[in-house]
């Protein structure tokens, strides 16, 4: 009984997602690290839920609608306020790197079909971004784009001997300041730490838009062959780029990512003898640090920084508030960003947005703008998407 129950369950689950068209939300929280503080800093104020994740804000959030009826003298007496925000998936603290893939491999798979994909993490820095979309090493902790690669690599596998041939090439860019940079260029050999104002001075990268193909692409990004079966040599590309990932020091954090850096797998696979050919591309994208300006104290090049990193973010905001709105003019032009994924955004493409959380009480307030932002994108519904088949 109990199982017809949740095949029940899971058959409205399916049908619901269909009808929301191409785009989820999961939100993630990470466990409380060794520097968040003692004991007794170790209450959470994110709680993941079966009904979501629930925010326990201290007395009145900044930002927070404010309620005629609320005088200032009780806030102080009146018990945390709890606030639940639904997703299409959440992750709690146990969940590890293995059962969180488990949920995104069917978008890995539709890159595979020949949709533009593309995976975002979002959220404030030292909220789980980089290790929800890169992880760490090559073991249990490794993330999103190693895995991707050997679901590719096994299917890639099972498809040769129907007759499928691919070719694959990896592009992997750092949008900062507005500003697009190869991350896997011959010369891209700075230390980990730049010299912004000598890094200003480089000219970046175009992003244009092929306009027979309708194709989005880095105009003279390196596009780097790869055979996603070998592990060592999509090691070796993840390391080349994270070495040269820009990352500059805030009040808030010792090494904080003030960049987007965008990893794309483009694939084409063509069977010579059903003359078919597909294109697909999965962006795996791990995004720059959400946090606002005010809490870092940012000034004079650290606040030029957090102002186009806030265009990027805000763009990608109004994106999905477009289309959230169902309006005829979605502003993908308004950063670089936006404009590279335009594809992947768009009806076509399909979506898949982590939210990255903080499980402490000293990030409520960043934790709040992160649930809001995702839950907007949460409403967005996008057109069924439409994938690249031509014959050949
Ligand atoms: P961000 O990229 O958002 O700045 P990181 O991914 O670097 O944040 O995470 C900050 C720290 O928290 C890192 O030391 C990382 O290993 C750890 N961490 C993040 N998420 C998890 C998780 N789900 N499980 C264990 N450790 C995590
Ligand atoms: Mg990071």
């Amino acid at each position: 009984k109990l199982r017809a129950a949740e095949a029940t369950r899971r058959k409205l689950h399916n049908t619901i997602q269909e009808l929301r068209g191409n785009i989820r939300v999961f939100a993630r929280v990470r466990p409380f690290l060794p520097g968040d503080g003692d004991a007794d800093a170790r209450k959470p104020a994110v709680e993941p839920g079966a009904d979501g994740v629930s925010l326990a804000l201290a007395g009145e959030a900044e930002g927070a609608p404010r309620s005629p009826t609320r005088g200032g003298e009780h806030d102080k007496r009146r018990p945390r306020k709890r606030e639940t925000y639904a997703y299409d998936r959440v992750f709690g603290p146990e969940v590890g790197q293995e059962e969180v893939f488990g949920e995104v491999s069917e978008f890995v798979q539709s890159a595979l079909d020949g949709y533009q994909v593309c995976l975002l993490s979002y959220g404030q820095t030292g909220s789980g971004k980089t290790h929800t979309m890169q992880g760490a090493g090559s073991g249990p902790m490794r993330g999103i784009i190693p895995r991707a690669m050997e679901q590719v690599a096994a299917y890639c596998a099972q498809q040769r001997t129907r007759g499928w041939a691919y070719e694959m090439e990896v592009t992997y860019v750092e949008i900062y300041n507005e500003q697009v940079r190869d991350l896997l260029g011959e010369d891209a050999g700075a230390p980990t730490t730049r010299d912004f104002g000598r890094a200003e001075a480089q000219s970046g990268l175009e992003v244009r838009r092929d306009p027979k193909t309708g194709r989005v692409f880095v105009d003279g990004a390196t596009r780097r062959p790869i055979d996603p079966a070998d592990a060592a040599a999509v090691d070796a590309l993840v390391a080349c780029a994270a070495r040269h990932r820009c990352v500059a020091s805030t009040e808030m954090n010792a090494v904080s990512s003030r960049s987007h850096a965008v990893f794309t797998l483009h694939l084409t696979g063509t069977n010579a003898e059903r003359r078919a050919r597909l294109r697909g591309a999965l962006h795996l994208v791990d995004l720059a640090g959400s946090e606002r300006l005010d809490r870092s104290h940012a000034q004079g090049q650290r606040l030029k920084e957090a102002q186009s990193i806030n265009k990027s973010l805000s763009a990608l905001a109004g994106v999905f508030a477009s289309l959230n709105a169902k309006r005829s003019h979605v502003p993908y032009r308004d950063s670089r960003l936006t404009f590279l994924l335009q594809p992947a955004l768009s009806g076509d493409g399909k979506t898949l947005l982590f939210v990255n959380l903080s499980p402490t009480a000293a990030s409520a307030n960043e934790s709040l703008c992160s649930l809001r932002f995702a839950k907007q994108v949460n409403q967005v519904e996008l057109g069924k998407a439409t994938r690249a088949v031509e014959t050949v």
